[in-house]
């Protein structure tokens, strides 16, 4: 029996199914423990994160007051290490051929209804274009696994290619990749292209249930799947985005693991995952909800969200368009700072009409990119086109400490202001404008420091003669 080791390069060390187990029903034994859960919120008030086992205590208190406090902890840590900004993103399928056996996902190699499409540079260059326009900077790349269709080499093209499109003022600053684990050489090739964070979802950390939901194919492997992570660091990725698809087992397992995969990340390399992504299971073609029996409700999918932002406060939080627009509202204040807008999850959906069938999953939040930024100011956040960080140097560890200390809203502020300022003028409704420019006025005067004040004022006075892609 493998014994629990958060430094262990091993998969079955790192996340221990023995201390999953203990962790359950450790949680569940003190669900109504007042003194220990008062203790446990008492220390996630110092904003230095909580073990799995503390913050697994956090998620399964039953006490109604408590609860209360947990949610309001989870938005005031939200706000100390990011201020309101909220960043924008958008996916972009580059190829739906895949070889491995998702039960959970159309694009399974043994899906034959789906049209299978692969973009060609051109088609990409298109997509690039369409998501320019609607004023996207930051893209996360998504292909299925296939060495024939998908190789490494046209991963490395594709992205070569996003970053030199420039098509009037846009411009893609900063490439996530969400592709399947591969080899430390793949990882160093991926690192030399300038990505941003390598995003790989576990899935499912129950080792059990994740070989039967993965019956063929390289995925099928639990350990090397595991282990991606420890490799893409090991060929120079520092910035690394963790996510489990809640639905697959039961949420209290993944939410522990998902736990233990950040502290075996701190404890081995010094650094905790950049990003959590916290996708639901949705229907999708051959694939149906119900045949995974974890599907969680709303509330419990909140308190998820709002117990990891106290957990690992210094990790940007995600949640996608697969989730409507009231559970979105709803998660933004308990902690998420990074939301997609706009989104198409089909190959090819930015410049021609989705058919059903052809996306990866169904979306819950149709918006277009201009409603959801209108949208987050009326709610009060910021929304955020910035990518400086990775091209400042602020990855990895230098990152975490600089998160670590003070939170990073003093830079995410000023760059939030820029990045909105070029939103508006290039591609905001006339609406969206007016309630973008009346925000960047009142937030630049919030800018306690007053050098960075008045050099913001000087950029967002530049972007208005027509600079671009100014940062700090
Ligand atoms: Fe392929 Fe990824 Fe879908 Fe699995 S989740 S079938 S690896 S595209
Ligand atoms: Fe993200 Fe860094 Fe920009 Fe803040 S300043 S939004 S952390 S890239």
């Amino acid at each position: 029996m493998a014994t629990y080791n958060p430094k262990s390069s091993k998969a079955s060390e790192f996340i221990n199914h023995e201390e999953i187990l203990e962790t359950l029903s450790f949680g569940k034994e003190n669900s109504h423990n007042r003194d220990l859960i008062i203790e446990i919120l008492n220390k996630a008030k110092k904003a230095k994160g909580l073990s799995h086992r503390e913050a697994f205590i956090l998620l399964s208190c039953k006490e109604d007051d408590l609860n209360e406090e947990i949610y309001k902890l989870a938005n005031e840590i939200k706000h100390k290490f990011y201020a309101n900004r909220i960043v924008l993103f958008a996916p972009l399928y580059l190829s739906n051929y895949c070889i491995n056996g998702c039960s959970y996902c159309p694009y399974h190699g043994q899906n034959k209804t789906i049209p299978r499409k692969k973009l060609s540079q051109e088609e990409i260059r298109a997509q690039v274009i369409a998501l320019q326009d609607l004023g996207h900077k930051r893209l996360a790349l998504e292909a299925g696994e296939d060495p024939i269709h998908n190789p490494i080499e046209y991963i490395l093209e594709s992205i070569d290619t996003i970053y030199n499109i420039k098509h009037k003022n846009g411009s893609i600053r900063r490439v996530n990749v969400n592709i399947a684990a591969t080899s430390v050489e793949n990882y160093r090739k991926l690192h030399e292209a300038e990505i941003g964070t390598y995003i790989l979802f576990q899935e499912t950390y129950n080792k059990e249930n994740y070989e039967a939901l993965h019956k063929f194919g390289p995925k099928s492997n639990y350990e090397y799947h595991t282990e991606a992570m420890d490799r893409a660091f090991e060929g120079g990725i520092d910035d690394l985005g963790l996510g489990v698809l809640y639905g697959l087992d039961s949420y209290e397992y993944e939410f522990i693991g998902q736990l233990m995969h950040a502290e075996h990340l701190e404890a081995r390399f010094n650094v905790g995952p950049h990003t959590i992504s916290v996708p639901r299971i949705k229907p999708a073609d051959d694939i149906n909800p119900d045949d995974f029996d974890n599907s969680i409700s709303d509330d419990i999918f909140a308190k998820i969200v709002a117990c990891l932002r106290i957990a690992v406060p210094y990790t940007g939080m995600i949640v996608s368009t697969r989730e409507s627009q009231a559970m979105r509202e709803r998660l933004l204040e308990l902690g998420i700072s990074q939301v997609s807008g706009g989104s198409k999850t089909s190959v090819g959906g930015y410049t021609e009409k989705e058919t059903k069938g052809s996306d990866q999953f169904e979306l819950s939040d149709h918006r277009s990119l201009d409603e959801v930024v209108d949208w987050l100011i009326s709610l009060g956040h910021l929304p955020s086109f910035c990518t400086a960080c990775y091209r400042m140097g602020r990855t990895g560890e230098a990152f975490m400490d600089l998160v670590k200390k003070e939170g990073i809203g003093n830079i995410c502020q000023p760059n939030a202001l820029t990045t909105l300022k070029e939103y508006a003028i290039d591609y905001a409704s006339d609406k969206t404008r007016k309630n973008a420019e009346a925000l960047i006025l009142k937030e630049l005067s919030n800018i306690p420091n007053e050098k960075v004040r008045e050099l913001t004022k000087e950029n967002l006075e530049k972007i208005g003669q027509g600079q671009r892609d100014l940062y700090i």
